[in-house]
């Protein structure tokens, strides 16, 4: 059978590199190392010693170890580089964001962190069924997951106060899901998340709070970026 590929296979293909075009592929640990502090990126193993943080606590590259001070624009930028490799995003992805967080009432910083927390992958991974964001995003792009009792594959999906979450039936057995669900016992979750194990299911509580995000953010340093 000839191997070349038909036109559809093509469209199929060059899409599938469109979108591995859109999310960073590269050493995660270095973006941590860049941003002088754990992004939490690679799940267990930032817990350990392996944590390339702890070996080498200076940004990557030849001029790492050199001292730097930082401009005002440069903390800013620095603030919104880490809050978008927190959330695995690329730039586009988090301007709209931060764009449709300034048109939203109330305060754009934490319009635009709610946001945030209410993509799926977090969601996923906040409720303690992935090991990281990266881990959640490829649960759910796999089919893993159902909202509503509804298939949903998208992991910038936004979920919203009263959603259910629970495994997709027909991946229940399969390991990520199964092992996260069978550790979750005892587990604490962020109080606008719940998990019931014996029905295996989740629910979006409330929406979440300002308080509620625990990775040190000066959201109002990105809002300055923006605002030049
Ligand atoms: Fe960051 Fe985790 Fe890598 Fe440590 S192990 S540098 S916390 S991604």
């Amino acid at each position: 059978m000839s191997s070349q590929k038909t036109p559809q296979s093509l469209i199929a293909h060059n899409r599938k590199e469109k979108l591995n075009l859109a999310r960073y592929t590269g050493s995660v640990c270095r973006l941590c190392r860049r941003e002088g502090i754990k992004l939490f990126l690679k799940g267990s193993r930032c817990e350990t010693t392996k944590c390339a943080i702890e070996k080498r606590p200076y940004p990557p590259g030849q001029h790492g170890q050199g001292r730097k001070k930082f401009s005002e624009y440069g903390v800013q930028l620095r603030e919104k580089q880490k809050v978008k490799r927190i959330y695995g995003l690329l730039e586009k992805q988090f301007r709209n964001y931060f764009y449709a967080a300034d048109k939203k009432k109330g305060v754009t910083g934490e319009n635009l962190l709610q946001k945030l927390e209410l993509r799926m992958d977090n969601v996923i991974f906040r409720m303690g069924l992935a090991s990281s964001r990266n881990a959640a995003r490829q649960l759910v792009t796999h089919n893993h997951f159902t909202v509503n009792g509804k298939k949903v594959n998208i992991p910038s999906y936004i979920l919203e106060q009263g959603d259910t979450i629970a495994p997709n039936p027909n991946k229940l057995k399969k390991a990520p899901v199964k092992n996260a669900i069978e550790s979750m016992e005892g587990k604490t979750l962020p109080d606008w998340l719940a998990f019931d194990v014996d029905s295996k299911q989740g629910v979006v509580r409330a929406l979440p709070a300002r308080e509620h995000v625990t990775m040190p953010i000066e959201e109002q340093l990105i809002v300055e970026l923006y605002s030049r």
